[in-house]
C-alpha cells in the first residue's frame, strides 16, 4: 500500500479532468484564433473553461488569463504590474520572505533591473504582520505581492487587510494563491485585490497550465511578445486541452470544497494529534488555528528531514521537507527560516499535505510507522543531553 501526503507539491488528475481533456485533445484541434468550424469549437471550449476558472475565484471571465502555471502568472503579474508602473515614477515592491520562489526570484530579478525591493520578515506564527506591510509602504511602492495560503507550512494571510494598506499607498496588491484555491474559498473581490495567481495542478488539474486574474482597470504590460491572445496580455497559441483541464478541476473543486475542506481538517487533525502524543520532541510550525486544512508541518527534533522523508518513501509513504523546486538542495526551507526558526528546526521538519484519496486508514498507518522510523534515526545521531524524554 503506497500514502501520498504530498498535495502541496502535486495532484493527481481527477478522472473526470483526464476525460475531458482526452475528448478535446481527439476532438477539437483547432486554433482558437482561427475564424473557421474548427477554430470556433476551440474557442468555445475556451470560453466555456474561462468562464469555470473565473466562478471558482468569484471573478468575470474577461479577467482571466491563462498562462503556463503558477510561476508565469506571478512572473506576469509582478514583471507587468512593475513595469506599467514605472512609466508613474514608482520603482519600489513590497513581498515577504516566506514566498514561493516564482515570486522571490521574480522580485530579485527586478532589483537588477533598477527597482528597488523590501522583503519583509515573518514571525513563528507564520503569517504576516498588517504593521510590518504599513511601515514598509510609501508613495514610491508600485506593488505589494504577498500569498494567500503558504506552500509549507499552510498559513493563510490577512489579504484583505494588507491589499486595503497597500492601496492606501495607491500600490497595486499582488497575491499568488496557487495554495488556497480549492483548499479554501477564494473570492478576489472579497479579498479587494488587483492581480490574483493560480495553477491548475495543485487542484487535481493539469501541470503546465494556470491563470493570472487581472481585475478590470488594471494596468499591466505583457512580458512575453508575440500575437494578440488573451486579451494581448499572454500571446501564445492557448493549451486548449490544458485549460478545459483546469476548468472540470475547478468545478469540481467548487463543488466540493465545503465537505473536502472538513473531512481533511479532521483528517489533518487526526495525524498532527497522533504524531504530537506519539513521537517525543515534535511541534507544528505555523499557527494552527489559521492554516488550509489539508497542511501540517511538523519539526522532529534530532532528526535530519531529509533522512525521515526517505526512511517514510521506503514503507511506502511520500511526504515532503518543503517545496518540491528547491528539494534536493540540502538548505534548509527558506520558509521555516524566514519565521524565525533555528536552523536545526528547520532542517527536521516536514510537511504532510493531505488531499481527497486520504483516509484516515492512511494516517492511522503512518502513525503506526512513524514512532519506530523517528526512534531508529534519532539512535543514528548524537542527541543533545536532556533530550531523551
Ligand atoms: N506559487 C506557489 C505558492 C506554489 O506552491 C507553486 C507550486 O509549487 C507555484 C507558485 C508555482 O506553480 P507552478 O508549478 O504551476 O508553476
Amino acid at each position: 500500500m503506497r500514502i501520498y501526503f504530498d498535495h502541496n507539491a502535486t495532484t493527481p488528475l481527477d478522472p473526470e479532468v483526464v476525460e475531458a481533456m482526452f475528448a478535446v485533445c481527439r476532438d477539437e484541434f483547432g486554433n482558437p484564433s482561427s475564424v473557421h468550424h474548427y477554430g470556433q469549437r476551440a474557442k468555445a471550449a475556451l470560453d466555456g473553461a474561462r468562464s469555470a476558472v473565473a466562478v471558482l475565484i468569484g471573478a468575470e471571465p474577461s479577467e482571466v488569463v491563462f498562462t503556463s502555471g503558477g510561476t508565469e502568472a506571478d512572473n506576469l503579474a509582478l514583471r507587468g504590474a512593475a513595469a506599467a508602473a514605472a512609466e508613474t515614477g514608482r520603482r519600489h515592491i513590497v513581498t515577504a520572505a516566506f514566498e514561493h520562489e516564482a515570486v522571490l526570484n521574480t522580485v530579485k530579478g527586478l532589483t537588477r533591473a533598477g527597482y528597488t525591493a523590501t522583503v519583509l520578515p515573518l514571525d513563528a506564527s507564520g503569517v504576516l504582520s498588517a504593521g510590518l506591510l504599513r511601515e514598509a509602504v510609501t508613495a514610491n511602492t508600485a506593488l505589494v505581492s504577498v500569498m494567500h495560503a503558504n506552500n509549507e507550512v499552510g498559513t493563510i494571510q490577512p489579504i484583505a487587510e494588507l491589499s486595503a494598506i497597500a492601496h492606501e499607498h495607491g500600490a497595486v496588491f499582488h497575491t499568488d494563491a496557487v495554495q488556497a484555491a480549492g483548499k479554501i474559498p477564494v473570492d478576489v473581490r472579497a479579498l479587494g485585490v488587483d492581480l490574483a495567481s493560480f495553477s491548475a495542478h495543485k487542484l487535481y488539474g493539469p501541470k503546465g497550465v494556470g491563470a493570472l486574474w487581472i481585475r478590470r482597470g488594471v494596468r499591466l504590460a505583457p512580458v512575453l511578445t508575440g500575437g494578440r491572445q488573451e486579451r494581448n496580455r499572454r500571446p501564445g497559441t492557448e493549451n486548449v486541452p490544458g485549460i478545459v483541464g483546469f476548468a472540470v478541476a475547478a468545478r469540481l473543486a467548487a463543488s466540493r470544497l465545503e465537505t473536502e475542506s472538513s473531512r481533511l481538517a479532521a483528517l489533518r487533525d487526526r495525524l498532527e494529534e497522533g504524531v504530537l502524543a506519539r513521537v517525543a520532541r515534535t511541534e507544528v510550525n505555523g499557527a494552527r488555528g489559521c492554516r488550509v486544512p489539508n497542511t501540517a508541518n511538523i519539526s522532529f527534533a534530532g532528526v535530519e528531514a531529509e533522512s525521515l522523508l526517505i526512511a517514510l518513501d521506503l514503507e511506502g509513504i511520500a511526504v515532503s521537507t518543503g517545496s518540491a523546486c528547491s528539494s534536493g538542495t540540502l538548505e534548509p526551507s527558506h520558509v521555516l527560516k524566514a519565521m524565525g526558526l533555528p536552523s536545526h528546526r528547520a532542517q527536521s521538519s516536514i510537511r504532510f499535505s493531505l488531499g481527497l484519496a486520504n483516509t484516515e486508514q492512511d494516517v492511522d498507518r503512518l502513525l503506526e510507522v512513524l514512532p519506530g522510523v523517528v526512534d531508529r534515526l534519532r539512535s543514528l545521531t548524537p542527541q543533545p543531553a536532556g533530550s531523551n524524554e
